[in-house]
């Protein structure tokens, strides 16, 4: 039972209030951990403090063992450690596949190089990206919409796409805020199938989901969040058996 993702002591305010109140978790490699609590728990917070994108104030964030409190987003990436959001983000004027190329771009300005100076080392990189990106469309069933723009989407396809952007950083740890809000029943499964394949493949998942039954079908542990903190953690039937948890849920602005 290794931790790939340990979070300790971790503090975040915004404008003198704060949000996160010293979280302490661990996730461990080859788990589907969930990630619940009542609206407000801080549980985006906290991945923006473990994905960089708003660094926390204190504590520290270790990947496989190593503090990568200070290291920068796109670095976190490179090293395997990637977020989705909780709406999907994007450059509404690129198409599907150029959007999954853009995310799989480690090394930026190459394609224009590329391009540019016909460097042949830059375009088979290019070339394998490009690969990659319609192997990643073809997985999520995608391949339809590869020329579409981002916004010709449908609200699903747009959860799918955030996934696929992921799956381009090659990740060893994915954290997904929400991706089957707002998404239709018949959806919401495939997108299940698609994480327990990629768990299968020894992706490690870190799933922020409200839709309770969902967590139950897919993560070991649970770990619930309330005010800033880790509330407790355990299997799903133990933590919604929980009287804290349930208070928790009563309490907050659910
Ligand atoms: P959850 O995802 O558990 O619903 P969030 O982490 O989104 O909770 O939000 C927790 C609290 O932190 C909320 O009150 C929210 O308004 C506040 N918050 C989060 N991010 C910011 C920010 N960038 N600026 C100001 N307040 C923020
Ligand atoms: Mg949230």
């Amino acid at each position: 039972m290794k931790s790939l993702l340990e979070v300790k002591r971790v503090t975040r305010s915004f404008y003198g209030v704060k949000i996160l109140n010293g979280v302490d978790l661990t996730v461990i490699d080859g788990t589907i951990t969930g990630l619940i609590g009542p609206n407000g728990a801080g549980k985006s917070t906290l991945f923006n403090a473990v994905s960089g994108l708003f660094p926390p104030d204190g504590g520290q964030v270790l990947l496989d063992g190593t503090d990568i409190t200070g290291v920068s987003p796109r670095e976190r990436v490179e090293r395997g450690l990637v977020r989705t959001f909780q709406l999907a983000r994007g450059f509404p004027k690129l198409t599907v596949f150029q959007h999954l190329m853009l995310y799989g771009q480690r090394h930026p300005g190459e394609g224009l190089l590329a391009s540019l100076t016909g460097n042949r080392t830059a375009r088979r990189h290019e070339d394998e990206l490009a690969q990659e990106a319609l192997a990643v469309a073809a997985r999520l069933r995608l391949s339809h919409v590869l020329d579409n723009p981002v916004t010709a989407l449908s609200g699903g396809q747009k959860k799918l796409l955030e996934i696929g952007r992921a799956l381009m950083a090659k990740p060893r740890l994915i954290l997904l805020d929400e991706p089957m809000a707002g998404v239709n029943p018949t959806l919401t499964g495939e997108i299940a199938e698609h994480l327990r394949a990629l768990n299968a493949e020894g992706v490690t998942i870190c799933l922020i989901e409200h839709d309770m039954k969902l967590i139950g079908h897919l993560c070991d542990p649970v770990i619930v969040m309330a005010e800033g903190r880790r509330l407790t953690q355990g299997r799903f039937e133990e933590v919604v058996a929980d009287e804290r948890v349930q208070e928790a849920y009563l309490g907050g602005r659910h």
